[in-house]
């Protein structure tokens, strides 16, 4: 990745919060306006089924009675009362009728509009003796049809819905008129005990019912001076001022009723000009519109936490997988790297070995090769020193030196050079060590050497090649000894200990130590501390590879005044 397509991560990242946030705003205003119109509509709909409801028992209220004035018109004693003015017995007659009916008033009235009987006769307040000729019911009824009215009564100041029928003589001719009082109350108070919220309105638009005393008899629109005085003539609403009442129409079935919203449905009770009006706060649509919003942003918090969590689950498990992986491939690099190393020290090994093999053959030729001329060389001294007699320091002396030098060196060689067979035996440590020890007796002695053997008591024996491993401790005591040539404390010093998996043997002297050198380094093929002619560095490699010829390991360590060197051989195997 480029820096420019790093820099563009965080608005990237920036761009696709801004989006989301925006779908997620756009699904919620979305959702909100959807839930809105739905709750409306359901709103609507049940608005509708109740305000069918009410228009129904209203009109059921004021029809129920309507055919009672035109069958108490008929009655005789109604017409006699009228004709003959004999109201005997009907103040009690027109009580019976309204009882039975249950209809608040019947009474009735002289052509003038004065009431001759009434049902409320016995009542303190009764329509006796007074005039309603200024009713409109009344005027129609006069003029031959029915006539219906709402009103506050006059006499009672109760609004009641009224029925006013004709009474004729036998020539047919209007004399008077029965009428009849509704009083509706009882209906209005069921509709206010329902709790809903009911306007009717006439063709004024004054408010005649409502299930709210604040809204009752005022004016819904505004009245014209010439309606006003036409209501005030027929007495209709009292001493009722009419106010205006803030009444805004507005689309969608909704209405603003003193500052308040509402939605509405209506019906028409059309004979009457009434209009019945079911409203319901709009607030209860925003209400639950906002629940379910509220809802709606819960559960998106819920599924964005649940995402949220999946996804880190998600990447903690990826995470973890490519740690695992990762751990993984470091234990195979570590194990090729390991498996590499192992390679190389046997590639070297086997170089090595070689490189010993090779050398032990030319020691062999060498050695031999060598061997004659210097024994007859020998035999020259010895017959020159006989002819010419021994001259200490002479030629013959001089030459005997050198000879000697040449002995030492091939001695050397031919050291290396002993390969023996490769028999392998029980090797019991005492005699190994013993026949050694044997071998450098005569350094030993000449140096005057202490030597101190420390071997177990229950030792093992091992299996391996005898002489080959005698090779080995003979070239530890050599240079143990060449290491000592100086010392003040002439000590050698063998250990022999074993436990379940292996027998150690330790080598230490009190020579002038290893200073420093690793074992690695001392056991380099020609690698040597001594003088020209006096070692070839080739022991400890020799015997090196002679220990790992038996699968054991040769170390050294150094010590304040000498060293030690410890072979370090498994138990039975070979
Ligand atoms: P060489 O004896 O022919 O030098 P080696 O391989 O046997 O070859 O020894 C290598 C060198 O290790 C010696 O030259 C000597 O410096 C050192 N060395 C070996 N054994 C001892 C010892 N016991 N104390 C001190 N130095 C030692």
């Amino acid at each position: 990745m480029n820096k420019n397509t790093e820099a563009l991560g965080p608005i990237k990242n920036l761009a696709y919060i801004i989006t989301i946030t925006g779908l997620i705003l756009g699904g919620f205003i979305a959702l909100f306006f959807a839930s809105l119109s739905v709750f409306k509509a359901v709103e609507l709909e049940r608005a509708e089924g109740r305000a069918q409801l009410y228009h129904s028992t209203l009109v059921s209220a004021l029809e129920r009675l309507e055919h009672l004035p035109f069958i108490v018109a008929q009655d005789p004693a109604v017409v006699r009362a009228l004709e003959q003015k004999d109201v005997a017995g009907l103040n009690q007659r027109l009580e019976d009728f309204a009882n039975r009916s249950k209809a608040e008033a019947i009474y009735v009235m002289d052509a003038n509009g004065w009431t001759i009987a009434a049902s409320n006769y016995a009542k303190e307040i009764n329509f006796l003796g007074k005039n309603y000729g200024f009713r409109p019911y009344f005027k129609d009824a006069m003029a031959g049809k029915r006539g219906e009215f709402f009103a506050i009564g006059a006499t009672t100041f109760t609004p009641g819905f009224f029925i006013g029928d004709t009474v004729r003589d036998s020539t047919g001719k209007p004399i008077g008129v029965v009428a009849l009082k509704i009083a509706l109350s009882e209906l209005t108070g069921a509709w206010a005990a329902s709790g809903d919220d009911i306007l009717v309105t006439n063709k004024d638009g004054i408010v005649v019912f409502a299930t709210s005393d604040e809204w009752r008899y005022r004016a819904t629109t505004e009245l014209s001076e010439s309606q006003r005085i036409q209501i005030q003539n027929m007495q209709q609403f009292g001493k009722q001022e009419l106010q205006p009442i803030d009444w805004l129409l507005g689309q969608d079935n909704e209405v603003q009723l003193d500052g308040t919203n509402y939605l509405y449905a209506n019906k028409q009770l059309e004979r009457r000009g009434w209009t019945l009006w079911y409203i319901n706060p709009a607030s209860s649509l925003f209400e639950r519109t906002w629940f379910v919003i509220i809802l709606a942003a819960i559960v998106v918090a819920i599924m964005g936490i649940a995402f949220v969590t999946f996804r880190s689950n998600q990447l903690q498990r990826a995470l973890k997988a490519s740690h695992d992986d990762r751990l993984k491939l470091v234990a195979e690099i570590e194990e090729r790297k390991a498996t590499q190393r192992r390679l190389e020290q046997t590639r070297s090994e086997l170089a090595r070995t070689s490189k010993l093999a090779a050398l032990g053959q030319l020691a062999a030729s060498v050695t031999h090769e060598l061997g004659q001329p210097i024994s007859a060389m020998r035999n020259y001294l010895a017959a020159e020193e006989i002819s010419s007699g021994h001259k200490p320091g002479g030629l013959v002396d001089q030459l005997r030196g050198l000879v000697q030098r040449m002995e030492n060196i091939t001695k050397e060689l031919k050291f290396f050079s002993v390969r023996g067979d490769n028999t392998t035996e029980d090797i019991v440590i005492r005699d190994l060590v013993d026949g050694a020890i044997g071998l450098v007796k005569h350094d030993l002695v000449q140096q005057n050497i202490k030597i101190d053997i420390h071997l177990a008591t229950t030792l093992p024996t091992i299996k391996g090649n005898k002489q080959r491993l005698e090779q080995v401790l003979v070239n530890l005591f050599r240079n143990a000894i060449s290491a000592m040539r100086e010392s003040d404390k002439k000590q050698l010093e063998i250990t022999a200990t074993a436990d379940q998996e292996h027998l150690t043997i330790a080598v230490r002297d009190w020579g002038h130590g290893l200073a420093g050198q690793s074992i690695e380094q001392l056991q380099e093929p020609f690698h040597t501390n001594k003088p020209s002619g006096e070692g070839m560095g080739l022991g400890l490699a020799i015997s090196a590879a002679i220990v790992r010829e038996h699968q054991g390991l040769l170390s050294a360590s150094d010590y304040e005044i000498g060293a030690q060197f410890i072979i370090q051989l498994p138990i039975g195997e070979e």
